[in-house]
């Protein structure tokens, strides 16, 4: 009896929602249309997997790397600012393809004369402008910073056929390279260096009123190209703006420089004994040990010493490295050197840095720790950074990453004054650039196509690094700042970008070279990304497992963005084909709302959608023995019914209680008494998952978070229907501030009314 009478009301409650479901069927006779879904697989985005790299997005079975090897001997001349260099270059073909040539990446040849780098900007006349800015644009001859090759020879001399297409050089083999097969050459160059504080660029000199300079040094010497199962060849030429695609390989550089130099760079220093003095050797000794604060190497003292001078003895400086896909130095009269030690699981790496006294008090105070506290968040992240140091030089105006070294701007006035912006410019890219150490020179992706794959995973990681700098070290922080104040990650911080003109955003998946705002675009937008992804979409664990998977499968090689977005997937469980659909392949920004919110109670009275249904049907309403629910407000609406429960005010729900539970069960069942019809809008092209605040008139608050998969079969519009005891007196949406909602005006319920201007003008006037 009792199961008899529960079947009756489930079918009545089924048959009324068939009636709805017919309705609408009858409605919807539009014309057919492709699956549009929001939530379809990226099937025809993505490369289909193979033997190189499989569905999994690990590398497959058949995957292979170059390798490129290097000999290099260099000299600055600091009176020229000519560097030199002979180099002998060892490439392995591992690849299962038969090569006839090889591409060597002149990259300094953006800088020749005749560079066409600056001919794909489109320029204007500027009516009025200052007589210097005038000269400089019309009347000088331009820099002339491109490579001069003096000769590509092989091993027994003989030169090799060559020819130069802007920043790339191809060299004819003699025989054609099989798999396996090496084959070494040399090539004998020299650029003028540029001044790069008024000439730009990511490498060069600042020359100092004294007439001493500070070399900063990078994609200086011809490198080999990458070839892979994705490209062939790399063929996307150096414009200045994409960075690089480089293979691994391993380094053995001699550079001669004056002998009042100092010089650090990629590898290990291998001829330390002969070029510190015992001074200096004791101070390293003790820096190996120092775990807390950096040990002054060369001390500012000494370095002011130095910079009076001009030796015109020399020095070599002698470096090796392994397993790097670059090498870069720095070397001047200028430095004051410090560094300390770093505990990563049982290896202890060096914390370095290198700047002249122009960068101080700042610099001393927080560089080397800046350094130690990213190597340990990131190699929480990710995997314990393989290298020995990782050395972090003051370089005006710049900011750019190579293998264990990179250059950093951030300089207080000439009184060593400095302000925040300064400060915390100056940690936020030094975490930045030494995290550069991880992606890409380690997590190898190729920067030219896919500047987020660097800068956009690389962003994401500093702002975890520059959380955890500010937790670890607070007296960094200025005072009245809780957190680091992170210019880049939080979901907020994104909204005017991505909600911004559409002309001038393009999707995450555009090559860097052609997108309009490239800090937004390469570095911003992907790091918002995938914080939210990981802090409000899958959650820390899974997000933190699969990020981290990702970075060991690729650690040491050449991943691709599909590679990335199926180890996400692979390692999590967690389909996120929406989710790199929307956010990495479209410009759609975020924007749910509160479209309607309406509120029900339990009624003894048949209401007419009851009664229709049952004339409709020939029913009995009597006999079907409905729970009946009315919206507040509604002619159907009764205030008494605000008083009594939800069994009170239905004899049918009273009975089937009686009916179905034991009294001590009645006394533990929920007993809901208000009921709400939600209905959220999306004018925003993303889907989301909807996360809502429901705040309770006892001030209470509870917060659901629906999946983004209720957008899966309406991308407009979804209802929920909420049950409550309590009665809900507001209702917000993204209460905070998690997803990137670009317009929260309509987050709210009741609709919250903001101040206009008008009245925060007069309230400040009265306050
Ligand atoms: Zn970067």
């Amino acid at each position: 009896m009792r199961i008899l009478k529960f079947l009756c009301l489930s079918i009545a409650f089924i048959s009324l929602n068939v009636m709805a479901q017919e309705q609408n069927q009858e409605e919807a006779r539009k014309p057919g249309h492709t699956n549009q879904n929001k939530f379809k697989q990226l099937y025809d985005e993505f490369a289909t997997p193979n033997m190189f790299r499989t569905g999994s997005g690990a590398p497959g079975p058949a995957y292979y790397q170059q390798q490129a090897d290097y000999k290099i001997d260099l000299e600055i001349n600091d009176e020229t600012a000519v560097l030199s260099g002979y180099e002998t270059i060892t490439y392995t073909n591992n690849s299962p393809d038969e090569l006839t040539y090889l591409w060597i990446q002149l990259d300094q040849n953006v800088r020749s004369k005749d560079s066409p780098s600056n001919d794909i900007n489109s320029s204007n006349v500027t009516p009025a402008q200052s007589a210097s800015r005038f000269a400089s644009s019309y009347m000088s001859e331009s820099f002339d910073g491109g490579f001069n090759i003096e000769s590509v020879t092989s091993t027994d001399g003989n030169a090799l056929t060559h020819m130069i297409n802007q920043t790339m050089m191809r060299v004819e083999l003699p025989t054609a390279m099989k798999t396996g097969d090496t084959f070494s050459f040399n090539i004998k160059w020299w650029y003028q260096i540029n001044n790069h504080v008024t000439d730009g660029g990511r490498s060069g000199y600042e020359l100092f009123p004294d007439g001493n300079r500070n070399y900063v040094i990078a994609q200086f010497y011809p490198r080999m190209a990458v070839y892979n199962d994705v490209e062939g060849w790399q063929n996307s030429q150096f414009w200045g703006r994409d960075e690089f695609a480089l293979p691994f390989g391993n380094f053995e550089v001699n550079i001669t420089v004056p002998a009042d130099h100092l010089l650090d760079g990629t590898g290990k220093l291998m001829n330390r004994e002969d070029l510190f003095s015992s001074d200096m050797m004791k101070r390293y000794e003790k820096a190996k040990k120092s775990y807390d604060e950096p040990v002054v190497i060369s001390t500012q003292d000494e370095a002011e010493a130095r910079e009076k001078g001009r030796s015109k003895k020399k020095n070599t400086w002698t470096l090796y490295a392994e397993n790097v896909r670059d090498f870069g130095f720095a070397t001047s009269r200028k430095y004051i050197w410090d560094m300390m030690a770093v505990k990563l699981g049982e290896r202890d790496v060096m914390a370095v840095s290198l700047y002249s006294k122009e960068g101080n008090p700042l610099w001393e105070q927080w560089s080397t720790k800046a350094v130690a506290s990213t190597l340990k968040s990131y190699s929480r992240m990710t995997f314990d950074y393989p290298y020995h140091k990782a050395i972090s030089v003051h370089a005006k105006r710049q900011g750019m990453e190579y293998p264990m070294i990179c250059w950093n701007y951030g300089r207080p006035d000439e009184n060593g004054k400095y302000d925040d912006r300064t400060k915390y410019g100056m940690m936020s890219v030094i975490i930045h650039e030494v995290g550069h150490n991880f992606f890409p020179m380690i997590v190898n992706s190729d920067e030219r196509q896919w500047t987020w794959m660097d800068e956009g995973l690389n962003t994401f990681m500093q702002y975890v690094a520059e959380q955890d700098f500010g937790e670890w070290y607070p007296k960094a922080l200025s005072s009245g700042d809780a957190a680091y104040p992170s210019r880049r990650g939080p979901a907020k911080n994104i909204t005017g970008y991505m909600g911004g003109n559409q002309d001038y955003i393009a999707p995450i998946m555009t090559k860097g070279l052609n997108t309009y705002q490239f800090g937004n675009n390469a570095y911003g937008k992907p790091a918002t990304s995938l914080n939210i992804l990981r802090e409000t979409v899958m959650g820390r664990e899974l997000f933190d497992y699969a990020f981290k998977e990702y970075t060991h499968r690729w650690m040491f090689k050449h991943p691709t963005p599909e590679d990335f977005f199926r180890t996400m997937e692979d390692a999590s469980a967690f389909d996120l084909d929406w989710y790199w659909r929307g956010w990495f392949y479209s410009t759609d920004w975020v924007d749910i709302g509160l479209k309607e919110v309406k509120k029900y109670y339990v009624s003894s009275e048949p209401n007419q959608y009851a009664k229709n249904y049952a004339q409709s049907r020939n029913l009995n309403l009597d006999e079907l023995k409905l729970v009946y629910l009315v919206e507040e407000g509604s002619d159907e609406f009764d205030e008494r019914l605000r008083k009594g429960t939800s069994a009170d005010n239905s004899p049918s729900l009273k009975e089937y209680m009686m009916d179905n539970f034991t009294a001590e069960e009645r006394k533990t069942i929920k007993q809901p008494k208000y009921f709400y019809d939600i209905t959220f809008e999306k004018p925003g092209g993303l889907v989301m998952p909807i996360i809502v605040e429901f705040t309770y008139a006892d001030g209470t608050t509870k917060t659901e978070t629906y999946p983004a998969q209720i957008w899966r079969l309406n991308d407009n519009e979804v209802s929920k229907a909420i049950a409550s005891e309590k009665e809900i007196v507001s209702i917000k949406l993204d209460p905070k501030l998690e997803t990137a909602d670009i317009d929260t005006s309509n987050n709210s319920w009741p609709k919250e009314v903001k101040d206009s201007d008008f009245d925060k003008f007069k309230n400040k006037v009265k306050g």
